[in-house]
């Protein structure tokens, strides 16, 4: 999956940036295979690079490409021990691949904020402290299960307490259990306890109109997390709300008026496909011209079953034309006449831009 979760305290702007990043978005009809869940939102990525294939190959219709992302609401203090609604939402925290944590950095004494005052820092530190705590009771429970294992003599199992005490100790430590070096035996099973606090994770700044320069609080928060290396992306949620519900002249002029040349929002979702891991390949024909997603590192016949798993399974080989090459010749012909295309066979791990032609057996 290519989800992203929507995680913070209560009253940060959570909803109000799901929504715009949804209204903004796709017609979930054209989805018919996707559960229609509120929650979920099929966002597309915005990419000038199909405008530009588009521009040469002058197709019936562009089609973006797509992520997910899930409006996890509710997550309090306490949550780890079962308050409010805890221990649903941290199941749902752990169906996400990756972890999108708005933080509040906007003033406004009309909404209320629960812990009181506006502290990015000490809110940060509330969410993720409630996960490190529902991580420690999963490790603690794969430990109580290995030890049972390991009285019976079982090796592995004797491996696996030891490493659950590394995971322990590594909860606290700076970095988390991210930072952590596994060995090939150890990363699977570290993988299948599906951590949350191993989940990759970015901050989303919820600012004021004019927070995005000289903001302290926002100044404060990006030195907190600066030891991760975790990224923090600075957005006005409800400028970001009323750019979304706007026709596209309007907004232009609105965003204009801002002094922006997209919505906030473009990064946010750039930032969150980044954050999964993700790259893009092109497809491009006179009826469609389209941006597909696969993760860095996949095969060129993992990509062809992306579109279609009869692609997969008939893979022949794949046509591939670098981006920077499909434009600087002028397209497919071009490129082939100057000899930039390339034949490459099920061993070819795709490149980010690559404009591909699949050849299969149906
Ligand atoms: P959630 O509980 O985290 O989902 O928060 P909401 O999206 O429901 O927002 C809580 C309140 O804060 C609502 O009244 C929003 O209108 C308001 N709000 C959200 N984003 C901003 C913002 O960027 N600036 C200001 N001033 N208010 C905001």
């Amino acid at each position: 999956g290519f989800k992203c979760g929507i995680v913070g305290l209560p009253n940060v702007g959570k909803s109000t940036l799901f929504n715009a990043l949804t209204e903004a978005g796709i017609d979930a009809q054209n989805y018919p295979f996707c559960t229609i869940d509120p929650n979920v939102g099929i966002v597309p990525v915005p990419d000038p690079r199909l405008q530009q294939l588009a521009s040469i190959v002058t197709p019936e219709r562009v089609v973006p490409t797509t992520m997910e992302f899930v409006d996890i609401a509710g997550l309090v203090e306490g949550a780890s021990k079962g308050e409010g609604l805890g221990n649903q939402f941290l199941g749902n925290i752990r169906e996400t691949d990756a972890i999108a944590h708005v933080v509040r950095c906007f003033e406004d004494d009309d909404v209320v904020h629960v812990g009181g005052r506006v502290d990015p820092v000490a809110d940060l530190d509330v969410i993720r402290t409630e996960l490190q705590l529902a991580d420690l009771e999963a490790i603690e429970r794969a430990q109580d299960r290995a030890a049972k294992k390991a009285r019976s003599g079982d090796k592995d199992a004797t491996r696996a307490v030891a490493l659950m005490d590394r995971l322990k100790e590594a909860l606290d430590a700076p970095g988390g259990i991210r930072a952590l070096e596994l060995s090939d035996a150890d990363a699977p099973l570290v993988r299948s306890l599906n951590l949350l606090t191993a989940k990759p994770t970015m901050y989303i700044a919820n600012v004021d109109e004019s927070g995005l320069e000289n903001n302290p609080l926002l100044d404060r928060l990006r030195e907190h997390v600066a030891s991760e290396g975790a990224e923090v992306v600075p957005v006005c949620a409800a400028v970001e709300s009323e750019l979304a519900g706007l026709e596209p002249e309007e907004r232009d002029e609105f965003l204009a008026e801002l002094g922006q040349d997209e919505p906030g929002l473009n990064r946010v979702i750039r930032a969150g496909y980044d954050l999964l891991n993700l790259q893009t390949f092109f497809t491009a024909g006179p009826k469609e011209v389209r941006a597909w997603t696969v993760r860095r590192g996949a095969s060129a016949p993992q990509a062809a079953g992306r579109i279609h798993t009869d692609f997969e399974r008939g893979f022949i080989r794949a046509q591939v034309i670098a981006f920077d090459d499909y434009v600087e010749f002028g397209g497919e012909q071009g490129a082939k006449d100057a000899g930039r295309l390339r034949a490459e066979g099920k061993e070819y791990r795709v490149c980010e831009g690559d404009v591909i032609l699949f050849r299969f057996n149906v």
